[in-house]
Parts: C-alpha cells; sequence; structure tokens
C-alpha cells in the first residue's frame, strides 16, 4: 500500500513556546522521522493561499491543522476547499485550540465548538477508554501530561462517532480529549493535549496517538460513487 501524503497547516510561523521552529515542524519532524509516511509537508497562514493550493491539497491524503488566535484570518475560499477535501476522503487531524477552526464547524455543523479552559500548568491524565481502536495502539491505559492547559466540558460538538481518549485534570475536570467523526469519505480525528507553552507534542505518548491517527484517518482506496438521478441499475443483471 502507498504511504500516505501528509501536510502539517499552522497559522503560525517561526519559534512558539518550546518549539523553536515552530509546532508545525516539530509536528512534521517525527512524522518523518518515523519513515510511515509519504511526502510530509508543511503550510502555514502567511503563505499564498495559506500553502494550501489545489495542487497541494490533491496530493494531501491527511492534513494535521493547529491554530489558536487567527482562526477567523483562514480565508473562506480556502475553508471551502478543505471541506470538499474531506468529503471527498482526505483525512483531517484537529488538534488542541484548533477545535474553533472554521474548517471544523464547518465539517462539524456546529457553530462554536467552544469550551471550558484555563490556562495553567496543570497536570492532565488521558485515559485510553477504546483501546482496541487503531488509534489506541501502543498507547498505555493512561498517561500524565505533568504541565497542560484545561479544557473541560461542556464541549460543543455533535456527539462523536467514537470517544478514545477522556483527560482528567487536577482542578477535577473531564474532557472529551480524543474522539472521532466521519463527513461525506473522510475520516476526523480531534485531539486535545497540545498547548504551545508547553512541550507536549515532544511526549511519546502524544506522538504515538498522532502517529496512529494519521494511519488511520489516511483514506485505503478512492470508491467511485453514484449520485443523483439514475435511470438504469448501474450493474444491470445480465
Ligand atoms: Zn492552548
Amino acid at each position: 500500500m502507498l504511504k500516505p501524503n501528509i501536510t502539517v497547516w499552522d497559522e503560525t510561523q517561526g519559534t512558539i513556546g518550546p518549539y523553536p521552529n515552530g509546532i508545525y515542524t516539530a509536528i512534521a519532524d517525527f512524522l518523518r522521522e518515523s519513515g510511515e509516511f509519504g511526502k510530509i509537508r508543511t503550510a502555514t497562514l502567511p503563505e499564498p493561499e495559506h500553502g494550501l493550493t489545489e495542487d497541494v491539497l490533491n496530493d494531501t491524503d491527511v492534513l494535521i491543522w493547529w491554530g489558536h488566535c487567527h482562526h477567523h484570518l483562514v480565508d473562506d475560499t480556502i475553508v471551502e476547499r478543505v471541506h470538499q477535501r474531506v468529503l471527498n476522503g482526505m483525512g483531517l487531524l484537529i488538534l488542541h485550540s484548533a477545535h474553533v477552526a472554521k474548517i471544523f464547524s464547518r465539517l462539524l455543523g456546529t457553530d462554536t465548538g467552544s469550551l471550558r479552559w484555563r490556562e495553567a500548568a496543570e497536570l492532565e491524565r488521558v485515559w485510553t477508554i477504546e483501546p482496541s481502536h487503531p488509534i489506541a495502539k501502543g498507547v498505555p491505559e493512561h498517561f500524565s501530561i505533568p504541565h497542560s492547559e484545561m479544557y473541560g466540558e461542556l464541549f460543543h460538538i455533535p456527539t462523536p462517532d467514537e470517544l478514545i481518549f477522556i483527560s482528567w485534570y487536577e482542578g477535577g475536570e473531564v474532557f472529551r480529549s480524543g474522539c472521532t467523526f466521519k463527513r461525506g469519505l473522510g475520516r476526523i480525528f480531534f485531539f486535545s493535549p497540545g498547548h504551545e507553552t508547553f512541550p507536549i507534542y515532544y511526549m511519546p505518548e502524544v506522538q504515538k496517538i498522532i502517529t496512529n491517527g494519521v494511519h488511520w484517518a489516511a483514506p485505503t482506496h478512492r470508491p467511485s460513487i453514484t449520485s443523483g438521478h439514475t435511470p438504469e441499475f448501474v450493474h444491470k443483471v445480465k
């Protein structure tokens, strides 16, 4: 089977928190080092068409999206283009504060994607509650992130197709931190840990989950779809 091509998108270029070359570069680096994928590109908000041209998207099997403060600057034309690609089978990983990205709400049909949050360096314990799911392969039944930003319920999303991880915080809140959705032919995985001031994307458990998420979201084949008025059986009995 062909190795999936990945594009890692970020709203920011340059140093952020513990990431000297940006979060997108850190994510692209560990995916590249795994040797499990095909082309790994990065794309950012300041680039023309936010780096997400038709050519790039048509050659992307899984798009990873990290955004925080500049969701409103993402051009609606590009959101529409990404939306169509997902409906046609491209996988999408939505990370951390991209829970309010335009593309996430567009795909989910929800207005906000809002949640409860507290920016404090507190303990987060991630529990794997669907251990047989491909995204949980090799992930312990629980692991701790020593310093995290609290994301709590109520998280305004439609009921996920699958809930794989739940997080607990030392402040007492809980959160649906890893969940999946299907839209059209595309698979979507949301994973919440990843605040920009903490080195969370360097954690082996988090890298494992993202790597598994890319494999899970990658299209396995391109089905041909018949829709609209059909005057006779497509596969007529002879
Ligand atoms: Zn954050």
